[in-house]
């Protein structure tokens, strides 16, 4: 493949990171952009040696002009925690961050993806979810700031696409998790195997029979690449998660099993809004990327527990609000 010079928007967070890696391994020059709102330097750190890696602090909300062929647009708080802490910015990234990157790639004749979300479907009726469904979603609820930002960016790149025939790539994104989530995340995973690893009790929102399919970070990675390599034909929105669906009581019972924790378990209150179920058909991404999960739950979280089990041993990391 032609090394090319890709835009990585959110490129110090959790999976922005991990996407620069797999694009420089490729032989790409990468620009990581970001506000560091929830992503960390220390994220990207190992690659500011190298030439083919340029990072700037900037944020997406701002318009952008930069040279580039490929844009990879993540950037927008995650975890509910954190996208909850400013809506508004949150709502602004998503609909403005969309537009500005959008401008630029028309600007540059670039091909834009965009990392959409499950959360498009809100509380889904339908179960598993295809990308046909259009979703349960509250839009005056504490969790609308991200979910109705994301729709609305979709609704941008397809307008852009019919309106300037702009090259668009849409993935919607499934609980995804792995090394370099901040041990502060928030999000149910670091929470549980930061919590076991400390003897702390394990926070179950609910009575833990909600569900999720988690999808470890590699696989993401490779779904998102083998997404934006695709003909112009191939716009999404398409599923990219693994099918295999756990209550989080099992991923609690999975988390202490593998640290081998003495941790208790507590129950809290289900936050409003939390979807009652989830998991993605992914028949499309089989068929229009040939992609696959690879990774277990049970291999992935070992790889996940052994990361912060080392890096609980160190001060812990620059602050994520
Ligand atoms: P993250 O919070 O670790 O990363 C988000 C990054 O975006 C951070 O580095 C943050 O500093 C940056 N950012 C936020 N607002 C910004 C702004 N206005 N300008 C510039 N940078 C900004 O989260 P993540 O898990 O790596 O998620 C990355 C993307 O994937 C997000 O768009 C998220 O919505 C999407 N996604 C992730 C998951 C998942 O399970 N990890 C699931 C669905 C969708
Ligand atoms: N959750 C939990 N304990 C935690 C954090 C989250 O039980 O400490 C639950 C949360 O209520 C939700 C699920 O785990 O039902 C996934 O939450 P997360 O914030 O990771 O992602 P999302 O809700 O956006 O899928």
């Amino acid at each position: 493949m032609t090394s090319q010079r890709v835009l990585v928007t959110g490129g110090a967070g959790f999976l922005g990171s991990h996407l620069c890696d797999r694009l420089l391994d490729a032989g790409h020059e990468v620009l990581c952009v970001d506000n560091f709102y929830t992503g960390t330097r220390p994220n990207v750190e190992h690659l500011l040696a190298n030439p083919r890696f340029e990072l700037m602090r900037h944020d997406v909300t701002m318009p952008l002009v930069v040279e580039v062929d490929r844009i990879f647009n993540l950037a927008c708080p995650a975890s509910p925690v954190h996208y909850q802490k400013d809506p508004v910015q949150t709502t602004r990234t998503s609909v403005h961050g969309a537009i500005n990157m959008l401008d630029l790639a028309q600007r540059r004749g670039a091909r834009i993806l965009q990392a959409s979300t499950s959360e498009v479907y809100g509380d889904p009726i339908v179960h598993p979810q295809a990308e046909e469904y259009w979703g349960n979603v509250n839009p005056v609820g504490i969790r609308s700031c991200y979910d109705e930002g994301k729709r609305c960016a979709e609704t941008l790149f397809f307008d852009y696409r019919r309106q300037y025939q702009l090259p668009i790539k849409v993935a919607r994104i499934f609980n995804t998790y792995g090394p370099r989530m901040h041990p502060n995340d928030g999000r149910v995973v670091s929470n549980f195997v930061v919590q076991a690893l400390r003897g702390e009790a394990i926070t179950i929102q609910g009575d833990g029979s909600q569900t999720r399919s988690f999808c470890f970070v590699s696989d993401l990675i490779d779904g998102l690449l083998r997404l934006m390599d695709t003909t112009d034909d191939v716009t999404g929105p398409i599923n990219i998660g693994n099918p295999t669906e756990s209550t989080i009581r099992e991923l609690a019972e999975l988390v202490l099993e593998l640290t081998g924790s003495r941790s208790t378990i507590t129950y809290r209150p289900l936050p409003e809004d939390d979807p009652r179920q989830r998991c993605p058909d992914i028949t499309k991404a089989r068929q229009l990327l040939g992609w696959t999960p690879t990774v277990s739950l049970h291999d992935g979280l070992r790889h996940t527990i052994r990361y912060f089990a080392e890096l609980l041993e160190q001060p812990v990391p620059p602050a994520v609000r």
